[in-house]
């Protein structure tokens, strides 16, 4: 029998990246929160620079919900499943995934909101691709930029603008959509390589920049600067550098004392009253089930947890799950086309054993509509990042680059002790559409440890991700000729498995016949659900997308508290 706690305003399912910055408008409001949290706590002894636990056995080890759960996948509705990962990308625990993540910082282009009418627009209609059901937002960028600057603030983000209210500041980012003010501080240092890689940008009439991230460039917030250790790519940073909402927002919302944090809560369902509203959240806590009502719940586990957990919660008023009357929730599923890489060796050495990834030299030439399409035969772009980490067993296992034919042995042994700091490996973040064919259900065989099945995908890159794919290897191998490398290869276009760049599932847009949540992030359906983080996200870009979710998080928790009398139930 369940135990049903006292009422609370607002019950936030996942205290993650997005959660954890929805918290804190509700609470500095004055409503009552509950964030139920599948992990726990960490702390600084935690986060050791430790490669094989971090980024190969999975962490934390205290709580590994996310590893018993990795959703299946296949390219399509014939195909057999494909291996399934051994560890799930994302992780548990207060803060979520952004206790571990790169924390690249990036905003969304002003064009990635408006794909479909600004290429129908500029080139025709015929140019969207075949199955293809990207929507326009429901709103602009002008309508997000001051939540992005709001999170930017309060995480700490640092960077160098390059449109300041209109005026273009060539040290930043000259494509993006104008800021209303300058990032909170200065960019994170350079490197020689990364500073190398620059010229050579320059070299081709580029314009490369510092990214931006959520990582302290100089002391903010009575947090430590960046001391560039490095070792922190899916591992957390020692010294509070990283502004993961565990060390940003979650503590600020806790200090209001309205945000009751619980963690090992592992939500089973969100129950829907005889009315259609939902009535709270079913949550399991080593075992020992719980009900805890609340006036709205808002959704924050992530896109594969959030399709799954709508599926999952089945009622007479939804009995296909959630919010799901329209069908609508699975679809329009994408993730970012990070695959397609390009690796190059050079000459002399590159001094990239310490830094972090977030350390790097961005270039947005090419990147979603920044450049003239006519006579090419693909929609949208790359955004090129060369950065600069190195760890030990990561750079043992480097391209050999055709140099020797050994992967064992003295030979190999003294190409990798001559080699490992000559090679660099870019990040090419590529803009990704949603297809009719792409989606997101549950998987009939396969289920967690509780007897629920987990998420299944059904997705792969099509035509144009293909063959943009392509396009920006040939931009990306341009660059690093033009730095000096001596050999260059690329990797295919892989297969579109769970990813750390999970988008749609709940989309968002003002047509309840093709989308989940309306332009407040707000179920169609359901009254008093809100789902927040990138699965309400119809277009990816060509950059990473947290900042974006939790400028929507911010957002949405906003509406709640203007709106909290009309969007929850009356107690009765
Ligand atoms: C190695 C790595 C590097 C990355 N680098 C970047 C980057 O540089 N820039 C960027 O923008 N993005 C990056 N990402 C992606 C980024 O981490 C995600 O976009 C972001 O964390 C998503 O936020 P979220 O709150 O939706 O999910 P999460 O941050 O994963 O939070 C979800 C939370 O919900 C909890 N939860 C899940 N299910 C339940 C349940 N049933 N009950 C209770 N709680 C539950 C989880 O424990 C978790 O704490 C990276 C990801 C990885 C893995
Ligand atoms: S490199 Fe910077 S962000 Fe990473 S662990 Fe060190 S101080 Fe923290």
């Amino acid at each position: 029998m369940a135990t049903r706690l006292k009422d609370t305003d607002v019950v936030i399912v996942g205290l993650g990246a997005v959660g954890g910055v929805a918290a804190l408008p509700l609470t500095q409001a004055g409503l009552d929160v509950v964030g139920l949290e599948a992990g726990t706590w960490l702390t600084k002894r935690d986060f050791a620079p430790d490669e094989l636990r971090n980024n190969y056995r999975g962490w934390p080890q205290a709580s590994q919900k996310a590893n018993q759960e990795i959703p299946t996948h296949r390219p399509n509705a014939a195909s057999p499943l494909f291996p399934r990962l051994t560890i799930h990308p994302m992780m548990n625990g207060v803060g979520g995934t952004s206790l571990h993540y790169w924390a690249q910082s990036w905003r969304l282009n002003p064009w990635d909101f408006k794909v479909r009418s600004e290429t129908s627009r500029r080139y025709g209609a015929a140019r969207i691709p075949t199955g293809c059901t990207v929507e326009d937002w429901p709103f602009g960028y002008e309508e997000l930029e001051p939540y992005y600057d709001k999170v930017e603030f309060e995480i700490g983000v640092c960077g160098a603008a390059g449109n300041v209210n209109g005026t273009i500041d060539r040290r930043g980012n000259i494509f993006e959509g104008a800021r209303h003010r300058e990032y909170p501080m200065p960019p994170l240092r350079g490197t020689g390589f990364t500073d190398l890689m620059a010229a050579a940008a320059r070299t081709l009439g580029w314009h490369p920049f510092p990214g931006p991230a959520a990582v302290n460039s100089q002391r903010y917030q009575n947090r430590s600067a960046c001391m560039y250790h490095g070792f922190c790519n899916r591992g957390g940073c020692h010294v509070d550098a990283k502004g993961s909402t565990a060390v940003t927002t979650i503590p600020k919302a806790v200090a209001t004392g309205r945000l009751k944090v619980v963690t090992r809560a592992h939500v089973t369902s969100i129950d829907a009253d005889a009315n259609g509203r939902v009535a709270g959240v079913t949550y399991l806590v080593d075992g020992t089930e719980y009900v805890q009502p609340a006036r709205v719940v808002l959704l924050g586990s992530y896109t594969y947890e959030n399709t799954r957990l709508l599926l999952l919660s089945r009622s007479r008023a939804y009995p296909n799950g959630l919010s799901n009357n329209h069908g609508q929730v699975g679809r329009h599923y994408f993730s970012h086309n990070q695959t397609a890489g390009v690796s190059a060796l050079f000459p002399w050495k590159t001094n990239s054993w310490y830094g972090l990834p977030a350390q790097g030299v961005a270039v947005d030439n090419w990147a979603d509509d920044n450049f003239d399409h006519s006579n090419l035969d693909f929609i949208g772009g790359g955004n090129l990042w060369v950065y600069s980490d190195r760890r030990p067993i990561s750079a043992a296992s480097m391209s050999t680059f055709g140099k020797t034919d050994k992967l064992w042995g003295s030979e190999w042994k003294a190409f990798i002790k001559e080699n490992a700091d000559r090679t660099n490996t870019s990040y090419l973040q590529k803009t990704t559409l949603p297809y009719e064919d792409n989606y997101l259900d549950l998987d009939p065989m396969v289920k967690d440890p509780l007897g629920f099945s987990v998420c299944r995908i059904t997705a792969e890159y099509k035509d144009n991700e293909r063959k943009l794919g392509l396009f920006i290897q040939d931009k990306m191998e341009q660059w690093y000729r033009a730095a000096g490398a001596v050999a260059v290869e690329r990797a295919p276009v892989g297969p579109m498995g769970p990813s750390t760049h999970a988008y749609g599932g709940t989309r968002m847009g003002d047509n309840a016949e093709t989308n989940v949540v309306n332009r407040w992030g707000f179920s169609h359906e359901v009254q008093n659900l809100g789902i927040i983080g990138a699965s309400v996200m119809g277009t990816s870009g060509a950059r990473n997308p947290t900042l974006t979710a939790q400028a929507l998080a911010w957002r949405t928790a906003e509406y709640v508290t203007k709106n909290f009398n009309s969007i929850a139930p009356r107690r009765t």
